[in-house]
């Protein structure tokens, strides 16, 4: 049968290759080769194009080369008679829509005509929890998302490796209803795959659906609005594509390797909802040969031996035929069915609340309007507090809620509220409390209508009317987090026991244990330093992207990532001690002041699978620790200067180095050692170990401000350790310094330390 889909694959590419021939042509003319064509945010200029033939397209005239490229690639249509057994001639037509969508695209970009207007539609997004309401007005108002930028793509990286999210599905068309639209949707995000929409059936998209019944749409609930039409289901393949040279190591043009990264790698497929049209089966024919399986909901021919893909290749699932009692459960067991083709691996807590219950609600805002009761915030105060006992002083299961509910809590107000968490296991320790504790926030957020922001005695929780409505109520967060805690923490946490207080005697008696406790714990964070511990610990938990890269995790560094320090090593290790962290005895110090050990030296060998033969723990400037792509923020010498430069990875604006965070951080990345260059956690910033080999804090000679202003206190607490209180204000930002002689002139103006400091190199 795959005679016919081959046929129909390859008149569908033909088709647009012509067309983005004649664009490309009519583009040439009105707006000249050397135009710059580009997708936003992105290091990696077409991505698709860049992986797939190695070409850096940066202008119009590039273009021209890939689509002949294309057109090479195209076979002529054989006849529906004629017997065509073998996939090849399909996949490289699938490959030439591929290369032909993107320079569309891109060309679209030129006129401005990218990201796809949508009237009235706002994503979901942004990077800023501070204020729930803060979101409103975000950008993006107005406008489709079109392609996922590099920041996102490396903050969904970390979640695709420690297994948050097991995939992502590519949606293309629209579903039987609305209803079943949003079924689908919601039963890929219970399950953290991400969804990324595109394409219409007679001029509906699952877009208009999902908008039209109030679903969200954005970064924030892994629901990402393409465009309405089949051609922006490339920015998947780019995504896709992206995966493997951010995190795999991998150079433009290695197509084959690329291809066979997100095979085995990256669990995806498409789902085709609706008519297949020809230009739908050379998409299709194109994500095989990732091998992303392609499942239709209409009856279309099928390809079911496996070869390229994983399973099968192609999947009729006639919506209609399904099996079950309503489209509901038709919708849920096409989603199952995809889940199984393409073998993603899903984890689905069971959580017995009335909302639904994942990951993929973690972002979800709850706004003002749409607010039932807030705990924390402005008017009430809100803590969460995790201590250890001894296993006959909990109770397993125990959730009891002491004081009032919110019955009587007018709509949009706000009331006191304690979470006390009592647990016990052979394996804890106390130092796992921390650890432990900062879940509260994951799980919690992890409702579908409920909102956490912060941790400890800053906690700040919103249940929306929705929840409310479905009868969420206060016990509830008592059997989440009992639930959780033994689901992932099961391996040192036997019992769990949460009290939920809301009685204001209790409550105040409450938080004054919970503040005393939190002191001690940072006096103890304080106190562990590196030379205190003869072990530090490995993380490997990105080497399922980035094969070669290990962080080495002391008390005074924390991973790249700013998910993992010491402790949470530590404990990880204790609840896994076979799994990603491990601990590294030190053994003897071969150089104390660029942090050199027997041990770490030895295990960065091992861990980088030999690619890394030192490591250094304070230096930037030899053997720096390799990086993945997860980095907070990115250090980075400027010779000029004598000292660094530390880029945020929420900075999207021009540095001294004439580089943007994206564009850096294809330097910085991809697990190999390079001199000058490191990407850092931002706690690693304020400790007294950052790059202390070559300076420390005082080389800092530029810094993007959103860290000036969210780290401000911490910034100032190093300036008077370094005995320069007023240095903060020396270092320059994005805000009056991009090249570097203005930063030259600005240090020069503002006496900074590093001009009079001994040569960096
Ligand atoms: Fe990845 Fe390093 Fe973070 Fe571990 S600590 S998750 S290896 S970035
Ligand atoms: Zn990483």
């Amino acid at each position: 049968m795959s005679k016919y889909i081959a046929t129909r694959a390859m008149r569908g590419a033909n088709a647009l290759v012509t067309e983005a021939e004649l664009m490309l042509n009519k583009a040439l003319k009105e707006k000249g080769a050397e135009t710059p064509v580009s997708f936003p945010n992105t290091a990696y200029y077409l991505p698709t194009i860049l992986g797939m033939t190695g070409k850096a397209v940066e202008k119009l005239g590039d273009l021209q080369p890939v689509l002949k490229y294309a057109r090479d690639l195209l076979h002529p249509i054989p006849a529906f008679s004629k017997w065509t057994p073998y996939l090849g001639e399909t996949l490289d037509s699938g490959m030439a829509t591929l290369l032909a969508a993107e320079a569309i695209e891109a060309i679209r970009f030129v006129y401005g005509l990218q990201p796809e207007p949508m009237p009235g539609f706002k994503l979901a997004g942004g990077t800023s929890f501070t204020s729930p309401d803060a979101k409103e007005g975000d950008n993006g108002d107005g406008h489709l998302n079109g392609p996922i930028d590099d920041i996102q793509l490396r903050s969904w990286g970390i979640q695709l490796v420690d297994g948050r999210m097991p995939g992502f599905a590519a949606i293309v068309g629209c579903a039987k209803s609305n209803e079943v639209a949003v079924k689908i949707v919601r039963e890929l995000q219970r399950r953290n795959i991400l969804c990324f929409l595109s394409g219409n059936v007679n001029g509906r998209s699952i877009i208009h659906q999902l908008m039209e019944e109030g679903v969200e749409l954005g970064y924030d609930t892994y629901t990402v609005p393409f465009g309405t039409d089949t051609i922006s289901a490339i920015y998947a393949l780019g995504f896709a594509t992206r995966s493997a040279l951010t995190f795999g190591g991998l150079k433009p043009g290695q197509s084959r390797e690329i291809l066979l990264y997100n095979k085995e790698r990256v669990f995806a497929f498409v789902l085709a909802l609706g008519e297949v049209d020809d230009l739908k089966y050379a998409a299709a024919a194109g994500a095989i040969n990732f091998g992303f399986p392609v499942i239709a909901d209409t009856v279309i021919p099928e390809i079911l031996p496996t070869g390229v893909t994983t399973y099968e290749h192609v999947v009729s699932m006639p919506f209609n035929q399904i099996e079950g009692k309503d489209d509901l459960e038709r919708a849920e067991r096409l989603v199952q069915k995809c889940i199984e083709v393409r073998g993603v691996k899903v984890k689905v807590s069971n959580v017995d609340v009335p909302v639904p219950y994942g990951s993929a609600f973690e972002g979800e805002v709850v706004r003002k309007a749409d607010l039932r009761v807030e705990f924390g915030g402005k008017h009430s105060r809100a803590f969460e507090y995790l201590y250890m006992a001894k296993l006959d002083e909990v109770t397993d299961g125990k959730i009891e809620v002491i004081g009032p509910d919110f019955s009587q809590i007018p709509a949009q107000g706000s009331m006191d509220l304690g979470i006390v968490i009592k647990v016990a296991g052979r394996q804890m320790q106390q130092d796992f409390e921390p650890v432990l504790e900062r879940q509260v926030h994951y799980f919690v957020n992890g409702a579908s209508g409920i909102q956490h922001v912060g941790q400890r005695d800053i906690a700040w929780i919103r249940i929306s009317n929705a929840a409310a409505d479905k009868g969420f109520n206060l016990e509830h967060f008592g059997k989440i987090l009992h639930a959780r805690f033994h689901e992932d923490f099961g391996a040192i946490v036997d019992k769990v026991e949460v009290t939920i207080v809301t009685d204001p005697a209790l409550h105040a008696e409450w938080l004054e244990k919970a503040r005393a406790a939190y002191d001690y714990r940072n006096k103890r964070l304080a106190d562990l330093t590196d030379d205190k511990v003869d072990e530090f610990y490995s993380c490997t938990l990105c080497q399922s992207f980035a094969p070669n890269h290990v962080c080495v995790v002391s008390p005074e560094r924390l991973g790249l990532c700013g998910a993992y320090n010491w402790l949470d090593c530590k404990a990880s290790y204790n609840i896994n001690p076979t799994g990603p962290n491990q601990p590294i005895k030190l053994g003897k110090q071969l150089d104390d002041r660029k942090g050199y050990w027997q041990g770490t030296n030895d295990y960065a060998k091992i861990g980088s699978h030999g690619v890394v033969q030192e490591v250094s723990m304070y230096s930037i400037m030899e053997n720096p620790m390799t990086a993945c792509g997860c980095f907070e923020c990115i250090v980075m010498l400027i010779p000029e200067a004598n000292g660094v430069m530390v880029v945020s990875r929420e900075d999207t604006s021009m540095t001294p180095a004439g580089m943007t965070f994206s564009t850096l951080a294809g330097i910085a990345g991809g697990g190999l050692q390079t001199p000058g260059v490191m990407g850092v956690g931002k706690y690693y910033l304020i400790s007294p170990k950052f790059i202390s080999a070559d300076g420390g804090f005082k080389r800092v000679v530029w810094m993007s401000s959103v860290l000036k202003q969210t780290m401000n206190d911490e910034f100032k607490a190093v300036c008077e350790r370094e005995g320069d209180p007023d240095l903060l204000d020396k270092i320059a930002d994005e805000r009056n310094v991009t090249t570097v002689d203005e930063l030259l002139a600005w240090l020069e103006a503002h006496n900074h330390p590093a001009m009079a400091m001994e040569p960096m190199f």
